[in-house]
Protein backbone atom coordinates (compact mmCIF):
# COMPACT_ATOMS: atom_id res chain seq x y z
CA UNK A 1 0.00 0.00 0.00
CA UNK A 2 1.57 3.38 -0.86
CA UNK A 3 1.32 6.78 1.58
CA UNK A 4 -1.92 7.82 -0.57
CA UNK A 5 -3.71 4.72 -0.48
CA UNK A 6 -2.60 4.41 3.06
CA UNK A 7 -3.96 7.70 4.39
CA UNK A 8 -7.07 7.40 1.76
CA UNK A 9 -8.35 4.78 3.88
CA UNK A 10 -7.17 6.03 6.93
CA UNK A 11 -9.57 9.19 6.65
CA UNK A 12 -11.60 6.93 5.40
CA UNK A 13 -12.00 5.04 8.67
CA UNK A 14 -12.39 8.34 10.51
CA UNK A 15 -15.01 10.08 8.18
CA UNK A 16 -17.71 9.48 10.48
CA UNK A 17 -16.72 9.38 13.80
CA UNK A 18 -15.99 12.40 15.87
CA UNK A 19 -14.78 13.03 19.67
CA UNK A 20 -18.31 13.10 21.33
CA UNK A 21 -21.29 11.73 19.51
CA UNK A 22 -22.56 15.70 19.80
CA UNK A 23 -20.57 18.50 18.68
CA UNK A 24 -17.57 19.25 21.03
CA UNK A 25 -17.01 22.59 19.42
CA UNK A 26 -19.61 23.48 21.82
CA UNK A 27 -17.90 23.14 24.60
CA UNK A 28 -15.18 25.56 23.77
CA UNK A 29 -15.90 27.32 20.81
CA UNK A 30 -13.87 25.15 18.70
CA UNK A 31 -10.47 26.06 20.53
CA UNK A 32 -8.34 23.34 18.37
CA UNK A 33 -9.54 25.38 15.38
CA UNK A 34 -8.58 28.56 16.50
CA UNK A 35 -4.58 29.00 16.48
CA UNK A 36 -2.74 31.37 18.93
CA UNK A 37 -0.60 32.78 16.11
CA UNK A 38 -0.91 32.81 12.27
CA UNK A 39 1.82 30.18 12.41
CA UNK A 40 0.89 27.33 15.00
CA UNK A 41 -0.24 24.30 13.55
CA UNK A 42 -0.53 20.65 12.93
CA UNK A 43 2.03 17.65 12.50
CA UNK A 44 1.65 15.98 8.69
CA UNK A 45 2.23 12.34 9.87
CA UNK A 46 5.40 10.83 7.45
CA UNK A 47 4.17 11.04 3.84
CA UNK A 48 1.20 12.37 4.03
CA UNK A 49 1.72 15.51 2.15
CA UNK A 50 0.77 13.39 -0.48
CA UNK A 51 -3.05 14.37 -0.08
CA UNK A 52 -2.37 17.72 -0.71
CA UNK A 53 -0.56 17.99 -3.76
CA UNK A 54 -3.62 20.12 -5.17
CA UNK A 55 -2.65 22.93 -2.74
CA UNK A 56 -5.88 23.71 -1.07
CA UNK A 57 -6.45 27.20 -0.99
CA UNK A 58 -6.91 27.21 2.97
CA UNK A 59 -3.39 25.27 3.99
CA UNK A 60 0.10 25.67 3.75
CA UNK A 61 2.89 23.72 4.70
CA UNK A 62 5.66 24.56 6.21
CA UNK A 63 9.37 22.41 7.55
CA UNK A 64 9.35 22.20 11.46
CA UNK A 65 12.01 21.40 13.41
CA UNK A 66 10.87 18.51 14.86
CA UNK A 67 13.05 15.67 13.15
CA UNK A 68 12.32 11.69 13.49
CA UNK A 69 14.07 9.31 12.17
CA UNK A 70 17.82 10.38 11.45
CA UNK A 71 17.01 13.88 10.77
CA UNK A 72 13.92 13.99 8.46
CA UNK A 73 11.96 17.07 9.61
CA UNK A 74 8.38 16.91 10.12
CA UNK A 75 6.10 19.19 8.15
CA UNK A 76 3.12 21.27 9.62
CA UNK A 77 -0.07 21.80 8.48
CA UNK A 78 -0.82 25.59 9.15
CA UNK A 79 -4.46 26.23 8.15
CA UNK A 80 -5.49 29.84 7.37
CA UNK A 81 -9.35 29.58 7.15
CA UNK A 82 -11.89 27.12 8.34
CA UNK A 83 -11.05 24.00 6.12
CA UNK A 84 -12.28 21.56 3.97
CA UNK A 85 -13.55 19.01 6.52
CA UNK A 86 -13.29 16.14 3.81
CA UNK A 87 -9.21 17.21 3.42
CA UNK A 88 -8.29 18.07 7.26
CA UNK A 89 -4.85 16.40 8.12
CA UNK A 90 -5.16 13.04 10.04
CA UNK A 91 -3.76 15.31 13.15
CA UNK A 92 -7.25 17.26 13.50
CA UNK A 93 -9.39 13.71 12.91
CA UNK A 94 -8.20 12.22 16.01
CA UNK A 95 -7.39 14.97 17.88
CA UNK A 96 -7.44 15.01 21.34
CA UNK A 97 -5.37 11.18 20.64
CA UNK A 98 -2.28 10.45 19.81
CA UNK A 99 -0.27 7.50 18.99
CA UNK A 100 2.36 6.76 21.41
CA UNK A 101 5.39 4.54 22.17
CA UNK A 102 6.12 3.59 25.69
CA UNK A 103 9.79 2.73 26.59
CA UNK A 104 8.53 -1.09 26.01
CA UNK A 105 8.73 -0.24 22.54
CA UNK A 106 4.84 -0.96 22.19
CA UNK A 107 2.63 1.24 20.45
CA UNK A 108 -0.92 2.50 21.94
CA UNK A 109 -3.40 5.09 22.05
CA UNK A 110 -3.55 7.85 24.33
CA UNK A 111 -4.98 11.48 25.35
CA UNK A 112 -2.14 14.19 23.82
CA UNK A 113 -1.02 16.12 26.66
CA UNK A 114 -0.30 18.75 24.95
CA UNK A 115 -3.78 18.90 24.10
CA UNK A 116 -4.80 19.83 27.96
CA UNK A 117 -4.35 23.59 27.28
CA UNK A 118 -6.47 23.88 24.09
CA UNK A 119 -9.17 20.68 24.62
CA UNK A 120 -11.55 20.29 27.65
CA UNK A 121 -11.87 16.78 26.38
CA UNK A 122 -8.43 15.92 27.15
CA UNK A 123 -8.17 16.98 30.87
CA UNK A 124 -8.60 14.61 33.46
CA UNK A 125 -11.42 15.94 35.32
CA UNK A 126 -13.61 16.71 32.83
CA UNK A 127 -16.97 15.10 32.95
CA UNK A 128 -17.91 14.17 29.27
CA UNK A 129 -16.88 10.91 28.12
CA UNK A 130 -15.01 10.65 24.49
CA UNK A 131 -17.22 8.52 21.97
CA UNK A 132 -15.71 4.58 22.31
CA UNK A 133 -16.76 4.21 18.83
CA UNK A 134 -14.32 7.23 18.16
CA UNK A 135 -11.67 5.60 20.10
CA UNK A 136 -12.10 2.74 18.27
CA UNK A 137 -11.65 4.09 15.03
CA UNK A 138 -8.10 5.51 16.03
CA UNK A 139 -7.09 2.55 17.41
CA UNK A 140 -7.92 0.87 14.00
CA UNK A 141 -6.36 3.76 12.44
CA UNK A 142 -2.95 3.21 14.09
CA UNK A 143 -3.11 -0.95 13.66
CA UNK A 144 -3.32 0.14 10.01
CA UNK A 145 -0.30 2.95 10.01
CA UNK A 146 1.85 0.80 12.26
CA UNK A 147 2.75 -1.33 9.06
CA UNK A 148 4.95 1.77 7.99
CA UNK A 149 8.13 2.07 9.21
CA UNK A 150 8.00 6.03 8.96
CA UNK A 151 5.10 6.13 10.73
CA UNK A 152 6.70 4.21 13.67
CA UNK A 153 9.82 6.35 13.77
CA UNK A 154 7.98 9.47 13.61
CA UNK A 155 5.85 8.49 16.55
CA UNK A 156 8.75 7.37 18.52
CA UNK A 157 10.53 10.78 18.60
CA UNK A 158 7.08 12.27 19.15
CA UNK A 159 6.88 10.27 21.99
CA UNK A 160 9.70 11.25 23.55
CA UNK A 161 9.10 14.62 22.85
CA UNK A 162 5.62 14.34 24.75
CA UNK A 163 7.18 12.77 27.45
CA UNK A 164 8.92 16.15 28.18
CA UNK A 165 6.33 18.22 27.71
CA UNK A 166 4.32 16.20 30.13
CA UNK A 167 6.66 16.16 32.56
CA UNK A 168 6.93 20.14 32.64
CA UNK A 169 2.84 20.01 32.43
CA UNK A 170 3.15 18.24 35.79
CA UNK A 171 5.96 20.44 37.32
CA UNK A 172 3.55 23.43 36.41
CA UNK A 173 0.13 22.66 37.45
CA UNK A 174 -1.45 22.58 40.91
CA UNK A 175 -0.65 18.85 41.05
CA UNK A 176 3.06 18.23 41.35
CA UNK A 177 2.20 15.07 42.75
CA UNK A 178 2.18 12.25 40.18
CA UNK A 179 -1.34 13.15 39.21
CA UNK A 180 -2.32 12.79 36.01
CA UNK A 181 -3.37 16.12 33.86
CA UNK A 182 -4.29 14.36 30.85
CA UNK A 183 -7.45 12.18 30.68
CA UNK A 184 -6.36 8.04 31.02
CA UNK A 185 -6.85 6.42 28.08
CA UNK A 186 -5.37 3.71 26.49
CA UNK A 187 -5.85 1.19 23.75
CA UNK A 188 -4.50 -1.45 21.64
CA UNK A 189 -0.67 -2.24 21.71
CA UNK A 190 0.84 -3.21 18.68
CA UNK A 191 4.72 -4.04 17.61
S1 LIG B 1 -10.71 21.51 21.47
FE1 LIG B 1 -11.45 19.43 21.98
S2 LIG B 1 -13.59 19.74 22.63
FE2 LIG B 1 -12.96 21.60 21.49
S3 LIG B 1 -13.57 21.21 19.33
FE3 LIG B 1 -11.42 20.54 19.56
S4 LIG B 1 -11.60 18.32 20.03
FE4 LIG B 1 -13.63 19.23 20.42
S1 LIG C 1 -7.41 22.03 9.31
FE1 LIG C 1 -9.60 22.22 9.83
S2 LIG C 1 -9.87 20.80 11.57
FE2 LIG C 1 -7.66 21.20 11.36
S3 LIG C 1 -7.20 22.93 12.73
FE3 LIG C 1 -7.62 23.79 10.68
S4 LIG C 1 -9.82 24.31 10.69
FE4 LIG C 1 -9.44 22.88 12.40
Amino acid sequence: MNKRELYEKAYGILANVTPLVSDCGQLCNQACCHAIDDDSGMFLFPGEEVMYEDKPHWLRLETSNFTYGGGKKALVAICSALCDRKLRPLACRIFPLTPYIGHNGLLSLKVDPRAVPVCPLARANTPEKIDEAFIDAVANVFKLLARDREFKSFVLSLSRTMDEQEEVFRKFTENPSKKRTSRAIRRSYYR
